[in-house]
């Protein structure tokens, strides 16, 4: 194989490469990686930058970790592949793990991606609804802002209209209700009862629809692509309560906010509640390998062990909890704990918070929201009008932390023009002296 120069590189990326999510810009040319160790990535000039943001928010561990790559070359040595319409034992010893790190008694389901994990989660619900005598429920309810995945199904669940725009019509029975958003708020009041109107505002649609509709609701823990929305404590409980009162299974995607992500094992630990279903992937693998699970309450599966010919969950991924992404998992929470990256997400998390609040009185911040190591940092015109600041002026901030070494990134909901949130989320392993270099 001849070695490329940069330039060569440059122009058959041009040619070859279609990039996800990037606009038409003859003037920009993206990063092209070469290789990355711990928080840091050196691209094919040899420049270097710390990647604040994990990749898309999943490679925890950080980069350059052998044990992952020698768990990945041991497994496919052993057993390449084996289809989950059987076993192998990887998957075993993962879904064991994986209750260990719920600390609860779920069943799993292994797919390839987080889309793919929340797809799982909808056919489930109505599957389980379905065989338990309540045929009508089919709806779900989600949340403005939120993303939950690129195919018809979770598209549909986004709720960011800009994602959806040009490919619908997606999957139907997708209804959407506000973010729990403090800062931006319709609900007048204390922190508590902002919490309590949100929730109030889900029942008042699960009513208006007919609760025997509704299958489930779908909502990640803490708002994550959509801008970092940290919703006020007691908001998941009351939706746990409205999902309990009328029947609705409760879906909380952990995408991103799994993994130690938010210094806690789990996102919704945060705020004390049990979900019906879960769905994970990123962190799972800190990206080594494609994997994600849909974690299932026993009492769910239960329903789909009847001896009638369809009640078996009839879906199959091929790739989906193959061997090497299974071992690839057990490792990478093995590392995960024995690193106690997850206490150090909640300590460095706190350390962050800290660090950034003197940037809240600057007149361009309207919120900094942050649980461990994530955060979005609100940019306004001003603070009174709390109008969102405009795109240059996110691109400039994110140039500037570009030239001086730091990848952040930049999230929310373009409608509207509130893709105005900067976000980090860096690699839960960072040294104390990349800590202080992100600051
Ligand atoms: N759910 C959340 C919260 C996400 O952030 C994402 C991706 O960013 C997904 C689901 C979809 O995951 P994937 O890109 O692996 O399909």
């Amino acid at each position: 194989m001849t070695v490329k120069t940069s330039k060569e590189l440059v122009e058959n990326d041009e040619k070859y490469i279609w990039h996800a999510l990037r606009k038409y810009n003859p003037e920009s040319q993206p990063l092209i990686a070469a290789e990355a160790e711990g928080a840091w990535i050196t691209d094919i000039d040899g420049n270097q930058y710390m990647d604040g943001m994990s990749g898309l928010w999943c490679v925890n561990v950080g980069y350059g970790r052998e044990e992952l790559a020698k768990a990945a070359y041991e497994q496919l040595k052993t057993l390449p592949y084996f289809p989950l319409s059987n076993s192998h034992v990887p998957a075993i010893k993962l879904g064991e793990k994986l209750n260990s790190w719920l600390g609860d008694d779920y069943i799993y389901f292994f797919s390839n991606s987080g889309s793919e994990a929340n797809e799982v989660a909808f056919k489930i619900a109505r599957q389980y609804h379905q065989q338990n005598g309540a045929s009508s429920r089919y709806k779900f309810i989600s949340r403005y802002r939120a993303y939950h995945g690129n195919t018809m199904g979770s598209l549909a669940a986004t709720g960011q209209a800009e994602r959806k725009y040009r490919y619908e019509p997606l999957s139907p029975g997708f209804i959407h209700v506000s973010p729990p958003d403090i800062y931006r708020s319709p609900y007048p009041g204390s922190e508590e009862e902002i919490g309590k109107a949100y929730a109030d505002e889900i029942e008042r649609v699960i009513t208006w629809e007919m609760n025997e509709t509704v299958a489930g609701i779908i909502m990640e823990p803490i708002i994550t692509g959509g801008g970092v929305i940290v919703p006020p404590e007691n908001h998941l409980q009351k939706v746990r309560d409205i999902c309990d009162r009328h029947g609705v299974l409760l879906i909380i995607d952990e995408v991103i906010s799994g993994f130690g992500r938010t210094g806690k094992n789990f996102g919704f630990m945060n705020f004390g509640i049990k979900p019906d279903i879960i769905t994970m992937a990123k962190g799972i693998t800190s990206a080594y390998q494609p994997l994600s699970v849909t974690a299932v309450r026993r009492d769910i599966y239960e329903v789909f062990k009847k001896e009638d010919e369809y009640a078996h969950f009839r879906h199959v991924n091929t790739f989906g909890g193959s061997p090497a992404a299974c071992a690839v998992a057990l490792k990478n929470l093995e590392i995960l704990e024995k690193e106690q990256l997850v206490e150090r997400s909640a300590h460095l998390g706190g350390k962050l918070a800290k660090e950034m609040s003197g940037l809240e009185n600057h007149p361009k911040v309207g919120r900094i929201s942050s649980k461990g190591l994530l955060m979005g940092i609100e940019l306004v015109e001003d603070k009174i009008s709390k109008n969102p600041a405009k795109p240059e002026l996110l691109t400039e901030v994110m140039e500037e932390c570009k030239s001086n070494g730091l990848i952040i990134g930049k999230n929310g909901a373009t409608v509207a023009g509130f893709n105005n949130v900067l976000t980090l989320c860096p690699p839960l392993c960072i040294t104390d002296d990349d800590f202080t270099f992100m600051v």
